[in-house]
């Protein structure tokens, strides 16, 4: 596919982008989902998928046939449902595993992520009096750093003490790769566990999960990611980069809906770790046991021992209908259009610079998944609401950032166009 950066000179037409999705080899996906209106009936630009993907329209009726089986079959659909329930999330296993870049055994769906995020920490952050410290990103998704911090105390360590985290060099608002290595270098001795997100959330970098794992376990040092940003958006290989925990949640780009159920990925050296201290569930349990109801709790191997409850089939359905997608489309097109996608509105946006606004995100491709975050010094809220007036639903986040994301199974690089033409002038507008 036409790869397009700042230098490349090509028309910023309408036409121009609507050839490039004519040329699109996963252009015929955008009608999979359904694409909010404007209030004119026509199509919202909807570049908010790193926040909550669209609805594929598969969903509904993946839904409704759980609906229908729980209605004909009542508690005999766990053994009898079309899918049965007992068994359920196995349907997703080798799709969930192909997107993570694991073994089978390596992935489960269950639960939310912050959930998912606390009893990976309870399994891998084992502090002790020497090592006890999290390195953690510097303005991390709150959510973990609630869960670090929490986690932290509940060990009897204080957060101040306790918490690294790795911040942008003065200036700069990405993490340099060299700087993480170092710090974990350097501070090894009293790193417990190293938590990053694969892409910042803020920014939209992509980091180098790869480099950073080898780094942490080269030290012995735990390492976990979160993926919620990842997930869906950038290819992973969990497994070979050597992580001992990944989570992710469902809804962003991976289009399960609100609250869809979460991801997790443990690892296959820890899957028969029986000494690893965990919270259990039932749903956990040795299968050919579980309804023994026996006392005492003896693993699944792999990721589904960390399951605690039976799984919500309803919030699986969806995600099912997505997973279908991203298989049907194949990870290396998605990221491949996504890369072109990203670096046209870049190129477009870039085309009409004004001092009033920078790029957060990195420049360069590898650094970056399908999320520009655009700082705006001043009225940056009024161009914003002018955006959304005009039809473009994207996400602001205070003080001063516009993140959009264009989500390569939906979006046109008719979207990018007319966004950026938008932009432009809203700044012009608002901005003077
Ligand atoms: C979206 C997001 C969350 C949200 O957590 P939930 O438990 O799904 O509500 C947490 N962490 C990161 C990094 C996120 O991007």
């Amino acid at each position: 596919m036409m790869q397009h950066n700042p230098e490349t000179i090509f028309p910023d037409t309408l036409d121009h982008a609507l050839a490039l999705d004519r040329d699109d080899p996963l252009a015929r996906f955008r009608e999979r989902f359904h694409i909010p209106a404007h209030r004119d009936g026509s199509d919202a630009i909807y570049l908010c998928g790193n926040s909550l993907g669209l609805q594929p329209r598969s969903a509904r009726g993946m839904i409704a046939q759980e609906l229908d089986d729980w209605a004909a079959l009542g508690v005999e659909g766990h053994f009898h449902a079309a899918h049965p329930w007992l068994s359920y999330h196995e349907l997703l296993t080798a799709q969930t595993a192909r997107l993570a870049g694991a073994l089978p055994g390596e992935v489960v769906v269950m639960n939310s992520l912050t959930v998912n995020l606390h009893l990976m920490l309870v399994s891998f952050y084992r502090p002790t009096a020497q090592r006890n410290a999290i390195l953690i990103e510097h303005m991390a998704f709150p959510s973990d750093q609630y869960a670090v911090d929490s986690q932290i105390r509940h060990h009897g360590y204080d957060p101040e003490q306790a918490r690294i985290d790795v911040a942008p060099r003065e200036g700069e608002h990405c993490l340099r790769t060299a700087d993480i290595l170092e710090r974990i270098d350097r501070e090894a001795g009293r790193i417990a566990l190293v938590l990053l997100g694969g892409v910042n959330y803020y920014t939209g970098q992509l980091m180098d999960m790869r480099a950073i794992a080898a780094a942490a376990r080269r030290h012995g040092i735990a390492v976990g990611f979160d993926l919620a940003h990842a997930a869906g958006n950038v290819p992973l290989a969990l497994h070979d980069w050597d992580a001992d925990f990944a989570v992710w949640c469902s809804y962003k780009y991976l289009n399960a809906g609100p609250g869809a159920v979460a991801g997790c990925f443990v690892h296959e050296r820890h899957a028969r770790r029986a000494e690893l201290p965990r919270f259990a569930g039932w749903w956990g349990h040795d299968k050919e046991s579980r309804f023994r109801m026996g006392p005492d709790f003896r693993a699944i191997p792999g990721a589904e021992g960390w399951q605690l409850s039976n799984a919500p089939i309803l919030s699986m359905a969806p995600l099912r209908a997505s997973m279908d997608i991203f298989d049907e489309a194949g990870m290396t097109a998605i990221r491949a259009k996504s890369d072109a996608l990203t670096g046209y509105l870049l190129s477009l946006l870039l085309r009409r610079p004004h001092p009033v606004w920078t790029v957060l995100t990195p420049a360069d491709p590898a650094q970056r998944g399908a999320q520009l975050s655009l700082h705006v010094a001043r009225n940056g809220r009024a161009v914003f609401q002018r955006l959304a007036e005009q039809g473009v639903i994207c996400d602001w986040r205070e003080p001063d950032v516009i993140r959009v994301a264009p989500a390569p199974l939906y979006n046109s690089f008719a979207d990018a166009q007319r966004f950026a033409a938008l932009f432009h002038d809203s700044v012009e507008q608002c901005c003077g």
